[in-house]
């Protein structure tokens, strides 16, 4: 039997997910470029170009800044697996499904880990990490910047301090945060810091940006046994990524050139005047979704992650069929909650290209219906009226019409 496959067509989503984000049509130009070899001289200085944007975003000089060929989870991979050696000892801070992630390859490593852990909607407590590692010997302190699957947002600088006193390097998760909101690897002093390509730099899925500094290269010199995955050498990544450009493997050519240009259209607007984007459109989502009498995961306001806001879905209300709904009628995505928190929240991600104001009131308008479809009592407009006041707010106003 020969099956007819029909052209490929997907529907046109905004995706309004803790990522993958929308991307830029200038980002589909890119993905769409002739490919031309690995090796190619030519491809060199588009390699050159492609780490010179990295150092922008990441706020960074050190040597050791690519793209690694993998998703941000492959980041965690390649951030722990060179640090860490057999019997190493580590701390994680763990609120959530990433920074449980991190634990969890940290185990598989041989190494011991140990848990620090926060509820669900709150950051860990670096006093915690600090009592945990007391009189011992920890190579790594390890926590996620945006708890994505939480929406929850971690402060670094107390974690740098006890990572200080511990004499540990400082391993940070950044996917969900890096070029949404403030962040600088060197000023800040972190050791390795690791993002992903599909979420607030709203380039395709694939690769998982990387930042080694200078202490963390000097450890991973100091090795007494070779890292276990070579894949994730980073050492030898470096053969290809650094001046030699000798071969590695193969990289994901198309996703290197639409990475290049999301990061410039990145640079082009500015890193402040994007973070400063992302959290006026987060006011504005929040502002309605309270108006509509909805109650947020994250109570504190400076424990919010601008990227990804958590809501609580209301008593009575069916979490798929709503979500189906969006889809269905407006071409929405939204995500639900993981493990203990499925049915419990939905995840509205406003990052990169997708943080606009346009996608703020559609959203509000579209949930609004769909929450009246199953019966839940909201004032008529109330969402959107609550977000267009927190734009026309003055202090917001100007950030918005930048
Ligand atoms: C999405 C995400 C990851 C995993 O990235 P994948 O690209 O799905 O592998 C890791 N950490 C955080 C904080 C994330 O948001």
């Amino acid at each position: 039997m020969t099956q007819q496959i029909g052209e490929l067509n997907p529907p046109l989503r905004l995706m309004l997910t803790p990522g993958p984000s929308s991307m830029d049509p200038r980002v589909y130009r890119a993905l769409a470029t002739p490919l031309v070899g690995h090796l190619d001289p030519w491809f060199r200085g588009s390699m050159d170009e492609t780490q010179i944007l990295l150092r922008q975003i990441f706020q960074t000089e050190s040597r050791i800044t690519l793209p690694l060929s993998a998703s941000g989870s492959g980041g965690i991979e390649a951030a722990v697996v060179n640090v860490l050696e057999e019997g190493d000892e580590a701390i994680v801070a763990v609120n959530g499904v990433f920074s449980e992630r991190m634990y969890e390859i940290g185990s598989r490593a041989s190494s011991k880990v140990t848990r620090v852990e926060a509820p669900y909607g709150k950051p860990v407590d670096p006093e915690d990490v600090r009592r945990a590692g007391k009189g011992r010997k920890i190579k790594m302190v390890g926590l996620a910047h945006g708890e994505t699957s939480t929406g929850v947002l971690t402060k670094i600088d107390g974690f740098r301090k006890v990572a200080d006193e511990l004499g540990a390097l400082l391993v940070v998760d950044t996917v969900a945060s890096l070029a949404a909101l403030p962040l600088h690897v060197d000023r800040e002093r972190i050791d390795v810091c690791f993002s992903g390509s599909q979420k607030a730099i709203s380039a395709p899925p694939g690769m998982s940006p990387i930042t080694v500094s200078s202490a963390a290269e000097e450890v991973f010199r100091q090795r007494k046994t070779k890292v276990q995955s070579w894949y994730f050498d980073l050492t030898t990544a470096m053969n290809y990524w650094g001046k030699d450009r000798l071969y590695h493997h193969t990289p994901p050519i198309s996703l290197i050139f639409a990475l290049r240009e999301a990061m410039r259209l990145v640079m082009e607007e500015g890193l402040e005047a994007r973070w400063e984007r992302h959290r006026v459109n987060q006011l504005a989502l929040i502002a309605g979704l309270e108006a509509m009498g909805l109650k947020l995961l994250v109570e504190k306001t400076a424990d919010r992650l601008p990227t990804v806001t958590a809501v609580m879905i209301p008593s009575g209300i069916d979490d798929g069929k709503l979500r189906n709904q969006l889809l269905d009628e407006f071409n929405i995505e939204i995500a639900g909650g993981f493990g203990a928190l499925k049915g419990k929240i939905w995840r509205v991600g406003l990052m990169g290209y997708c943080s606009q104001m346009t996608n703020v009131l559609l959203f509000l308008a579209a949930l609004e219906k769909c929450l009246i479809d199953q019966g839940f009592r909201v004032g008529s407009g109330a969402g959107v009226g609550a977000a267009v006041k927190s734009y026309t707010h003055a202090e917001t106003a100007a950030a918005v019409s930048r």
